[in-house]
């Protein structure tokens, strides 16, 4: 069986227990330090979750302001006017926007990773790939994962990234502010993050904590990064999102959401009225506080 994981990929992999380098053992890793023995499992992925618990000190700044000065505008994406990439003809996973892939980095050289954090079933490869990139795609556990690993203990060299995608994967991090750490951490100075993260979604799966405008910038913000777009889905509204994955269970999307449409549609008007009324555009605010669900874009500082 041909290694599924690049030499350049193996040389930036470490123990995710201490922190130092792996070596290629027989049916696995070794850590050069600690000695943790690292196994493939039987689908082929390199394990290299925490194998016993780990102390992850963090400090917290209080008393500094949340927004930049001047605010943030928690508006609809729109699509980028320069994109890096053209997708035209590339077949696209359905949940990633035209907006969302207008905002995709080119790689900057052949040498250049992503990750795929929370990678699902490899849905990402082909587009990271069409890119530029070479694919490195992580899960806690799925089968087309090529490495199994922990978003709080992140098994890569720091920055080893030059772009990181985590879609739908932040409300099911028990510790986010970890996870945030250590996206800083992997990612290069200049690298991207870009993702989604569900706001007002039915609790599913083992999902923690479903992520507000304010709290998401919140977490980009501790993770060090710039936030350069945080927008609210403007058609996966929770009216959707609660009949699909709640409300209805197992009623096929099109007729849960033909349910709830006339109620959207009220509300709408009703909102609609407000800014009538109030003489000021409320659109954008209606949107930001009952979408289902953010996306962001956001970078780390270059050095
Ligand atoms: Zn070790």
């Amino acid at each position: 069986m041909t290694d599924p994981i690049s030499s350049r990929v193996w040389n930036n992999l470490i123990c995710s227990y201490c922190g130092h380098g792996l070596e290629k053992i027989k049916d696995g890793a070794e850590c050069t330090a600690c000695g943790l023995q690292y196994k493939y499992t039987k689908s082929g992925a390199l394990d290299l979750r925490l194998q016993r618990p780990k102390n992850y000190p963090l400090d917290f700044e209080l008393g500094t302001p949340l927004l930049p000065n001047g605010g943030f505008q928690f508006d609809p994406l729109q699509t980028n006017p320069a994109p890096e990439v053209d997708f035209s003809g590339v077949s696209v996973p359905r949940h990633l926007t035209k907006e969302i892939l207008s905002y995709f980095p080119r790689a900057k050289s052949k040498d250049s990773l992503m990750l795929d954090l929370g990678c699902g079933d490899a849905i990402h490869k082909q587009i990271s790939e069409h890119a530029g990139f070479e694919w490195v795609g992580l899960d806690y556990e799925a089968p087309n994962a090529q490495i199994l690993g922990d978003a709080h203990m992140l098994p890569f060299k720091d920055k080893t990234f030059d772009f990181i995608l985590c879609i739908t994967v932040m409300q099911y991090v028990r510790f986010p502010f970890v996870m945030m750490r250590e996206i800083n951490r992997v990612l290069k100075p200049g690298g991207k993050l870009i993702g989604t993260v569900a706001f007002l979604e039915p609790s599913h799966g083992t999902s923690f904590y479903h992520h507000s405008h304010l709290g998401a910038h919140n977490l980009l913000r501790y993770g060090g990064l710039t936030v350069e777009r945080l927008a609210p889905s403007e058609t996966w509204s929770s009216l959707k999102a609660q009949a699909s994955m709640g409300m209805f269970f197992k009623m096929p999307r099109a007729l849960a959401q033909a349910i709830v449409f006339p109620l959207e549609l009220l509300h709408k008007l009703w909102w609609l009225g407000g800014s009538l009324v109030t003489r000021k555009p409320l659109e954008n605010t209606r949107i930001r506080h009952f979408t289902g669900s953010f996306t962001f874009v956001a970078s780390k500082p270059a050095e």
